[in-house]
């Protein structure tokens, strides 16, 4: 019996999750966490609002689920790491902002880190037991979002209700805006270069509209791995949850002989500045990553009321990247610092848009 706590227990990956551990006999939920939504009778241990960490300290689990949205998932990520917990992680801002404290954690906890976000769960998969030396480079998939294929003109007045409109994946709204815009493919960029300590070059992004590829893993003698399936988070939940034993998971199996189409375009980065600008963040390093997640959650939130336009979203977070300091944190504390510098510059910057 593995004893399961899930952190952001009433999102859309926290659902999922609670589906998954309702079909497995083997996974018990001992505690779950939201940020306001209502919990009663969801587990042994719940909690709602304030910090998850005084409920991981009663649960004891065995495996964390973090599925906390945003930089409120850090302090829940480092704690479960610290005390060699397996983390199953789908908070990548925690990640993409306090990458080295994290893994830094980790090493010292000596517990498993295993990727949630889908991209990362399948390239995961494909890198097992696989020596370093023989992987040339990782590809990260994107769906493109709901306005692939629009240049920059045509972005000027989306709202947020045609940016809520995902094709593929069926998300929370910030993850969801974040598609939109492909900040959420630039913090993925991050994450995998934390997760799979590859420098960001060898780090490549591609668009896959159906989302049924997502990732390949290119090896030194030319041959790419591909991990394809339908698109749907009970995968790489169920994957990280029941690792190393990957359970049966009730969904179709692909479809091949109605013929499927895998097709494959490069980002207009153009029209899509976000993944430029994490990249620069993370090839900056320091607190930059984290700079440029607070930078994008104000972003979001404030094109989300109405108050910034859907390409003000990465004026804002140029702005806020030009403006930090990004001198790397060496404590949680100092994180917190950067984050709330950050913020603030952001906020600036909304006001000057
Ligand atoms: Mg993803």
């Amino acid at each position: 019996m593995k004893r399961v706590a899930i952190l952001g227990a009433t999102g859309s990956i926290g659902l999922q999750a609670r589906e998954v551990l309702e079909r497995h006999p083997d996974l018990e939920l001992v505690a779950a966490s939201s940020g306001s939504r209502p919990l009663d009778g969801v587990a042994p241990l719940t909690q709602v609002g304030g910090d998850p960490v005084e409920l991981l300290e009663q649960a004891e689990p065995d495996v964390v689920l973090n599925a906390v949205v945003g930089f409120a998932g850090v302090r829940a990520t480092l704690w479960t790491l610290e005390r060699g917990i397996d983390l199953a992680l789908a908070n990548k801002e925690s990640l993409v902002a306090a990458g080295e404290l994290a893994l830094a954690a980790l090493d010292r906890g000596g517990g498993r880190l295993l990727p949630v976000d889908s991209e990362h769960s399948a390239i995961f998969q494909c890198l097992e037991g696989r020596a370093p030396e023989t992987v040339d480079s990782v590809v990260v998939t994107a769906s493109g979002g709901p306005f692939r294929g629009r240049n920059r003109s045509e972005l000027e007045d989306v709202t947020p209700d045609d940016a809520l409109a995902h094709p593929t994946w069926s998300m929370g709204p910030k993850v969801t805006i974040d598609s939109a815009t492909l900040a959420n493919k630039g913090l993925e960029v991050i994450e995998a270069h934390f997760l799979f300590d590859l420098p960001y070059e060898r780090i490549e992004v591609v668009i896959q509209p159906t989302s049924v590829v997502h990732a390949l893993v290119r090896l030194r003698d030319g041959s790419s791995l591909a991990h394809v399936g339908y698109p749907d988070m009970r995968v790489p939940i169920s994957y990280a949850l029941t690792y190393p034993d990957r359970a049966a998971v009730d969904l179709p199996q692909l479809d091949l002989a109605s013929g499927l189409v895998l097709e494959f375009e490069p980002v207009d980065e153009e029209s899509f500045p976000m993944l430029g600008l994490a990249r620069l963040a993370g090839e900056r390093a320091g607190s930059y990553p984290c700079a440029f997640n607070a930078a994008n959650e104000v972003a979001v939130a404030a094109f989300l009321d109405g108050r910034l336009p859907f390409l003000g979203i990465p004026e804002v977070v140029e702005h806020t990247l030009d403006a930090a300091d990004g001198s790397p944190a060496s404590d949680v504390e100092s994180l917190h610092e950067a984050d709330r510098e950050a913020r603030r510059l952001a906020e600036q910057a909304l006001v000057a848009a």
